[in-house]
């Protein structure tokens, strides 16, 4: 790693912008700036880096790997941050991250979830937290389930005794036009509060989780609680 200084700087910089930012979508939206939590998304990023972020006083850590999470792990200064897996997670691969994260922000199957659920019990002997991830653009390319789908996976998952669903996450499809981008996080707000309502077992809607580099603005707009940024932090990807 070449000159740590002025990644630090870097780093500290975009990290005061995207605080200013949160906080004007806080303001327009008349909701508290310590209501919303922000994660770094550590893909492709050396640990080294990801330090910075935590040193900062960022406090959850986002993964897409299984493997990357496995070989950075040791590296990242843990004792201040949670580290949430929030890639596509294969069912196989979930031995390998279980007792690593506390929340898998990923569920799109009863199948991972029972996978989930089985090793939950037998390694970690507690629940895992979870988030239902739903396609809301119902886009062919990605994973996650429809809305329509959403309260009956989400009751199905609940009866799982190790697994406490915690809430919802998203990625949006791309938008040009901010309408339609809005409606999106609009939609995913009322499912988690239709969802809330409905009290379900073992169910909290607590986390909704939607927001990137490129939009997080609107996500806290329409209520996002936990919003995942990668570039915003650490640069444009080199992958
Ligand atoms: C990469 C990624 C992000 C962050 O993307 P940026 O555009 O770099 O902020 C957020 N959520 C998920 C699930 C991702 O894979």
């Amino acid at each position: 790693m070449e000159n740590l200084l002025t990644h630090k700087q870097e780093i500290f910089s975009r990290l005061d912008t995207i605080y200013e930012q949160m906080e004007q979508a806080c303001t327009l939206s008349a909701r508290k700036l310590s209501d919303v939590n922000l994660m770094a998304v550590t893909k492709t990023v050396e640990p080294q880096r990801v330090n910075l972020a935590i040193e900062y006083g960022v406090k959850y850590l986002g993964e897409n790997r299984a493997q990357e999470l496995v070989s950075k792990y040791d590296d990242y200064n843990k004792d201040q941050v949670e580290i949430h897996f929030i890639g596509h997670l294969q069912t196989n691969k979930v031995r390998q991250i279980i007792d690593k994260v506390s929340m898998i922000q990923s569920v799109d199957s009863l199948h991972l979830a029972q996978e989930i659920d089985r090793l939950a019990m037998n390694r970690l002997g507690h629940p895992m937290d979870i988030l239902v991830e739903i396609n809301i653009g119902s886009e062919e390319s990605k994973s996650g389930i429809s809305a329509d789908e959403t309260e009956k996976l989400v009751t199905e998952i609940a009866q799982l005794p190790g697994i406490r669903v915690r809430g919802l996450m998203c990625i949006p499809p791309i938008c040009e036009n901010t309408a339609v981008l809005e409606h999106y996080f609009d939609q995913m707000h009322q499912l988690f509060v239709d969802i809330g309502e409905k009290s379900i077992d073992n169910v909290t809607m607590d986390y909704l989780s939607m927001g990137m580099s490129g939009d997080y603005f609107y996500a806290i707009k329409h209520g996002a609680n936990l919003i995942r940024l990668g570039s915003a932090i650490f640069g444009k990807r080199k992958v």
